[in-house]
Protein backbone atom coordinates (compact mmCIF):
# COMPACT_ATOMS: atom_id res chain seq x y z
CA UNK A 1 0.00 0.00 0.00
CA UNK A 2 1.25 3.37 -1.28
CA UNK A 3 1.25 6.26 1.11
CA UNK A 4 0.55 8.26 -2.08
CA UNK A 5 -2.81 7.62 -2.30
CA UNK A 6 -5.58 9.71 -0.23
CA UNK A 7 -7.97 7.05 1.39
CA UNK A 8 -10.26 8.33 4.49
CA UNK A 9 -10.92 4.35 6.27
CA UNK A 10 -8.43 0.99 6.21
CA UNK A 11 -8.37 0.53 2.39
CA UNK A 12 -8.88 -3.41 2.36
CA UNK A 13 -11.19 -2.89 -0.62
CA UNK A 14 -13.93 -5.36 0.76
CA UNK A 15 -17.26 -5.43 0.28
CA UNK A 16 -17.48 -5.38 4.56
CA UNK A 17 -15.69 -2.72 4.51
CA UNK A 18 -17.28 -0.45 2.03
CA UNK A 19 -20.65 -1.41 4.54
CA UNK A 20 -18.75 -0.55 7.69
CA UNK A 21 -17.91 2.89 5.79
CA UNK A 22 -21.10 3.75 4.72
CA UNK A 23 -22.91 3.04 8.09
CA UNK A 24 -20.44 5.75 9.58
CA UNK A 25 -21.27 8.06 6.51
CA UNK A 26 -24.99 7.73 7.20
CA UNK A 27 -24.74 8.54 11.26
CA UNK A 28 -22.76 11.42 10.11
CA UNK A 29 -25.13 12.62 7.58
CA UNK A 30 -28.36 12.20 9.40
CA UNK A 31 -26.24 14.02 12.26
CA UNK A 32 -25.21 16.79 10.16
CA UNK A 33 -28.49 17.33 7.81
CA UNK A 34 -31.65 15.81 9.49
CA UNK A 35 -33.81 16.06 6.60
CA UNK A 36 -32.04 13.30 5.23
CA UNK A 37 -33.83 9.84 4.35
CA UNK A 38 -36.78 11.40 5.72
CA UNK A 39 -39.59 9.80 3.96
CA UNK A 40 -40.15 14.01 2.04
CA UNK A 41 -36.30 13.65 1.26
CA UNK A 42 -36.79 9.80 -0.17
CA UNK A 43 -39.82 10.55 -2.03
CA UNK A 44 -39.08 14.09 -4.09
CA UNK A 45 -36.89 14.39 -6.18
CA UNK A 46 -37.08 17.79 -7.25
CA UNK A 47 -33.17 19.40 -7.82
CA UNK A 48 -33.00 23.07 -8.76
CA UNK A 49 -29.53 22.69 -11.00
CA UNK A 50 -28.04 20.48 -13.27
CA UNK A 51 -24.35 20.33 -12.27
CA UNK A 52 -22.26 18.66 -15.71
CA UNK A 53 -18.46 18.17 -14.31
CA UNK A 54 -15.47 16.35 -14.92
CA UNK A 55 -15.50 13.05 -13.87
CA UNK A 56 -12.32 13.50 -12.08
CA UNK A 57 -11.96 12.45 -8.06
CA UNK A 58 -10.98 15.35 -6.74
CA UNK A 59 -14.35 17.78 -6.86
CA UNK A 60 -17.80 17.43 -7.44
CA UNK A 61 -21.19 19.50 -7.19
CA UNK A 62 -20.88 19.94 -3.52
CA UNK A 63 -18.92 22.75 -4.17
CA UNK A 64 -21.92 24.82 -5.45
CA UNK A 65 -22.55 24.72 -1.67
CA UNK A 66 -26.31 22.94 -2.02
CA UNK A 67 -27.25 20.11 -0.13
CA UNK A 68 -27.85 16.38 -1.02
CA UNK A 69 -31.08 16.70 -3.32
CA UNK A 70 -30.55 19.89 -4.66
CA UNK A 71 -28.52 19.33 -7.76
CA UNK A 72 -28.73 16.64 -10.28
CA UNK A 73 -25.61 15.42 -11.51
CA UNK A 74 -23.45 14.69 -14.39
CA UNK A 75 -19.93 13.85 -15.07
CA UNK A 76 -17.99 12.85 -18.29
CA UNK A 77 -14.01 13.06 -18.76
CA UNK A 78 -13.09 16.77 -19.34
CA UNK A 79 -16.59 17.70 -19.03
CA UNK A 80 -17.45 16.96 -22.79
CA UNK A 81 -21.11 17.63 -23.96
CA UNK A 82 -20.75 14.81 -27.40
CA UNK A 83 -24.17 15.21 -29.14
CA UNK A 84 -23.93 11.39 -29.63
CA UNK A 85 -23.30 10.79 -25.93
CA UNK A 86 -26.64 9.45 -25.67
CA UNK A 87 -26.26 9.47 -21.66
CA UNK A 88 -24.87 12.95 -21.78
CA UNK A 89 -28.10 14.29 -23.91
CA UNK A 90 -30.01 11.74 -21.78
CA UNK A 91 -29.39 13.58 -18.57
CA UNK A 92 -29.23 16.86 -20.41
CA UNK A 93 -32.84 16.61 -21.66
CA UNK A 94 -34.28 14.75 -18.12
CA UNK A 95 -32.77 17.50 -16.42
CA UNK A 96 -34.73 20.66 -18.39
CA UNK A 97 -37.58 18.78 -19.71
CA UNK A 98 -39.01 16.75 -16.69
CA UNK A 99 -37.11 18.13 -13.67
CA UNK A 100 -37.70 21.73 -14.86
CA UNK A 101 -33.92 22.78 -13.23
CA UNK A 102 -33.94 26.29 -12.65
CA UNK A 103 -29.78 26.25 -13.98
CA UNK A 104 -27.30 24.75 -15.90
CA UNK A 105 -23.82 24.93 -14.44
CA UNK A 106 -21.29 23.60 -16.48
CA UNK A 107 -17.83 23.56 -14.74
CA UNK A 108 -14.52 22.15 -15.78
CA UNK A 109 -11.55 22.22 -13.15
CA UNK A 110 -7.64 23.02 -12.81
CA UNK A 111 -4.88 20.39 -13.68
CA UNK A 112 -7.63 18.20 -15.99
CA UNK A 113 -6.02 14.69 -17.23
CA UNK A 114 -8.13 15.34 -20.41
CA UNK A 115 -7.09 18.45 -21.34
CA UNK A 116 -3.26 17.82 -20.22
CA UNK A 117 -3.25 14.69 -21.79
CA UNK A 118 -4.02 16.54 -25.24
CA UNK A 119 -1.74 19.82 -24.37
CA UNK A 120 1.14 17.46 -23.91
CA UNK A 121 0.36 15.78 -27.50
CA UNK A 122 0.04 12.18 -25.39
CA UNK A 123 -3.45 11.81 -27.20
CA UNK A 124 -1.62 9.45 -30.17
CA UNK A 125 -0.79 6.96 -26.95
CA UNK A 126 -4.05 6.09 -26.13
CA UNK A 127 -4.57 5.14 -29.83
CA UNK A 128 -2.86 2.11 -29.84
CA UNK A 129 -3.22 1.48 -25.84
CA UNK A 130 -6.33 -0.01 -24.20
CA UNK A 131 -7.98 3.58 -24.35
CA UNK A 132 -8.96 3.68 -28.06
CA UNK A 133 -12.62 4.80 -26.84
CA UNK A 134 -10.81 7.81 -24.76
CA UNK A 135 -8.92 8.67 -28.02
CA UNK A 136 -11.50 9.41 -30.04
CA UNK A 137 -13.21 10.77 -27.23
CA UNK A 138 -10.85 13.73 -26.49
CA UNK A 139 -10.90 14.74 -30.13
CA UNK A 140 -13.19 17.73 -29.18
CA UNK A 141 -10.24 18.92 -26.60
CA UNK A 142 -8.05 18.78 -28.90
CA UNK A 143 -9.42 20.85 -31.70
CA UNK A 144 -10.25 23.21 -29.10
CA UNK A 145 -6.76 23.14 -28.26
CA UNK A 146 -5.34 23.55 -32.03
CA UNK A 147 -7.63 26.63 -32.30
CA UNK A 148 -4.65 28.84 -30.69
CA UNK A 149 -1.41 27.19 -31.94
CA UNK A 150 0.41 30.61 -31.02
CA UNK A 151 -0.68 30.00 -27.48
CA UNK A 152 0.15 26.66 -26.92
CA UNK A 153 3.33 27.09 -28.51
CA UNK A 154 4.19 30.29 -26.36
CA UNK A 155 7.00 28.98 -24.08
CA UNK A 156 6.53 31.75 -21.72
CA UNK A 157 3.24 30.22 -20.47
CA UNK A 158 3.09 27.14 -18.20
CA UNK A 159 1.75 23.88 -18.71
CA UNK A 160 -0.51 24.65 -15.66
CA UNK A 161 -1.41 28.13 -17.23
CA UNK A 162 -1.85 26.75 -20.52
CA UNK A 163 -4.43 23.78 -18.91
CA UNK A 164 -6.11 26.54 -16.85
CA UNK A 165 -6.61 28.75 -19.94
CA UNK A 166 -7.62 25.37 -22.21
CA UNK A 167 -10.00 24.16 -19.67
CA UNK A 168 -11.95 28.15 -19.65
CA UNK A 169 -12.19 27.39 -23.01
CA UNK A 170 -13.31 24.17 -22.94
CA UNK A 171 -16.57 25.32 -20.63
CA UNK A 172 -17.37 27.76 -23.15
CA UNK A 173 -17.25 25.85 -26.01
CA UNK A 174 -19.84 23.08 -24.25
CA UNK A 175 -21.94 25.61 -22.59
CA UNK A 176 -22.55 26.76 -26.24
CA UNK A 177 -23.53 23.64 -27.62
CA UNK A 178 -25.83 23.24 -24.97
CA UNK A 179 -27.30 26.82 -25.58
CA UNK A 180 -27.77 26.25 -28.98
CA UNK A 181 -30.13 22.97 -29.04
CA UNK A 182 -33.31 23.52 -29.65
CA UNK A 183 -35.22 22.47 -26.57
CA UNK A 184 -32.54 24.42 -24.07
CA UNK A 185 -33.38 27.66 -26.40
CA UNK A 186 -37.42 27.39 -25.37
CA UNK A 187 -36.51 26.54 -21.42
CA UNK A 188 -34.73 30.02 -21.41
CA UNK A 189 -37.09 31.93 -23.58
CA UNK A 190 -40.24 30.31 -21.72
CA UNK A 191 -39.13 29.14 -18.42
CA UNK A 192 -35.80 32.03 -17.47
CA UNK A 193 -33.30 28.98 -17.25
CA UNK A 194 -29.79 29.94 -16.53
CA UNK A 195 -26.63 28.20 -17.96
CA UNK A 196 -23.45 28.75 -16.05
CA UNK A 197 -19.75 28.33 -16.63
CA UNK A 198 -17.60 27.44 -14.06
CA UNK A 199 -14.10 26.32 -13.34
CA UNK A 200 -12.85 24.89 -9.94
CA UNK A 201 -9.48 25.24 -8.40
CA UNK A 202 -8.72 22.13 -7.32
CA UNK A 203 -5.52 24.27 -5.09
CA UNK A 204 -8.46 26.38 -3.62
CA UNK A 205 -11.65 24.76 -3.63
CA UNK A 206 -12.66 28.47 -5.05
CA UNK A 207 -14.59 28.59 -8.28
CA UNK A 208 -14.11 31.00 -11.28
CA UNK A 209 -17.03 32.40 -13.69
CA UNK A 210 -16.35 31.45 -17.12
CA UNK A 211 -18.40 34.06 -19.62
CA UNK A 212 -20.10 31.78 -22.00
CA UNK A 213 -21.31 34.39 -24.84
ZN1 LIG B 1 -10.91 16.73 -15.63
Amino acid sequence: MGTDILTTIEPSYSSSNLLVANKEWASSMKTSNPSMFTPFATTNHTPHTLFFGCSDARYNESCLGYAAGEVFTFKTIANIVLENDLSAQSALEYAVNVLNVKQIVICGHTDCGGINTCLLNRRNGLKDGHCSHLYSYLDDIEQLRDEDIDFNLNKNVSITQKGKELAFRNVRKQAQKIAQKDFIKIAIQERGLRIHGLIYNLDSGLLEKVEIN
